[in-house]
């Protein structure tokens, strides 16, 4: 089902015919300042008497942390905030364990929260381990947000993880005078991606049991990519040296890709096709993949996602990596190319100097 359709966008850019290795910080600096200067010039200048509020909205695994990081690394990490709500729920559900902080959080909520449920009901939603952030009450849920933006010097502002739900939407419109951000610009970011490219994600995902720094063994490998003889497969070394040569390891379910998380991508997908149809707040939509047959008129084929394979040469001791662009049948069963982060968020960059009317 495919609900909304997102245009695609040109990052060629007429003239610049230079390549990048878009994995290299260095490189990816160089490649902003030639595709999207004059626009980052323009958002640095508005962050220093302003901010905005931006809503990122997509399915699991869609990339929100990656393009907002990714944006603030660009633009001004000082300037703008990743703020995650699932990272919140976390956090206070490890406060909940400590006697003061329980206490101080408690009083803070007998003050603030005003909600169906009460305060001895709704806590144990937040103290339960991998919590769904679903089933923490909205209101509850929107009286930690506030304390926890109260806490922290102003600034520009990625949403990700509310609105969750459709009833979340009509808290959404609301949010920012309720965080004291009511001059502010909201903006929804709506980013699309093809289940096909979230169940390889999850799929060939691997995680350092050290530094949970997390990769992907066909999508985004390490410098170093090992053979287990024994259990004939491919594994990824950790690159951070604090790691000393980690072999990354899969997260259990992810092998089931999408299947694992069917109901969610539903919802997910509801929600965009919902807040799609907003008026009144100005929208980003970011389309991750693009058609292999309109690719080169669109985006340098730097900017497509690499797939690696790999090959043991019992000979030489050493694994073999083949590069290629991969590709994939989308949603509607069109071959499609995916594009890598850096090339979503020059999208990204653009489109917030016209919402923000710069
Ligand atoms: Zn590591």
């Amino acid at each position: 089902m495919k609900s909304v359709q997102f245009p695609i966008f040109k990052t060629k850019v007429e003239g610049v015919t230079r390549r990048f290795n878009l994995i290299e910080p260095e490189e990816r600096r160089t490649y902003f300042e030639l595709k999207a200067g004059p626009e980052i010039q323009k958002i640095r200048e508005y962050l220093k008497e302003n901010s905005f509020i931006a809503y990122l909205l997509g399915k699991k695994n869609a990339g929100k942390g990656t393009y907002s990081k990714m944006f603030a690394e660009i633009i001004d990490p000082d300037k703008i905030f990743h703020f995650s709500i699932g990272d919140m729920v976390r956090e206070i559900g490890k406060e909940l364990e400590d006697k003061q902080l329980r206490k101080e959080l408690i009083s803070f909520l007998e003050e603030n929260y005003r909600g169906w449920i009460s305060l001895e009901e709704a806590i144990p939603a937040l103290e339960k381990r991998d919590t769904k952030t679903l089933t923490v009450p909205t209101e509850l849920l929107l009286s930690l947000v506030k304390r926890e933006i109260a806490r922290r010097e102003k600034r520009a502002l990625f949403i990700d993880g509310f609105p969750r739900n459709l009833d979340q939407i009509s808290f959404s419109l609301f949010f920012r005078d309720l965080i004291g951000y009511r001059e502010d610009p909201d903006i929804f970011i709506l980013i699309d991606v093809p289940e096909s490219v979230v169940d390889e994600r999850m799929k060939h995902r691997r995680i350092c049991p050290i530094c949970q720094t997390s990769r992907n063994l066909k999508l985004f490998p390490t410098k170093k990519v090992g053979y287990d003889q024994k259990r004939r497969e491919f594994y990824l070394t950790c690159n951070n040296s604090n790691c000393q040569g980690a072999r990354m390891i899969k997260k259990e379910g992810d092998e089931l890709g999408i299947k694992a998380i069917g109901e969610r991508l539903k919802m997910d997908e509801k929600l965009i096709k919902q807040t799609f149809s907003l008026y009144g707040i100005p929208k980003v939509l970011l389309r991750n993949s693009i058609p292999v047959t309109e690719a080169e008129k669109y985006v340098d084929d730097y900017e497509i996602t690499p797939e690696y394979s790999y090959e043991w040469l019992p000979e030489k001791g050493q694994v073999k990596i083949i590069e290629k662009p991969w590709e994939f049948y989308d949603d509607e069963g069109i071959l499609s190319f995916s594009l890598l982060p850096s090339s979503m968020v020059v999208s990204l960059i653009k489109q917030m100097v016209e919402v923000l009317n710069l």
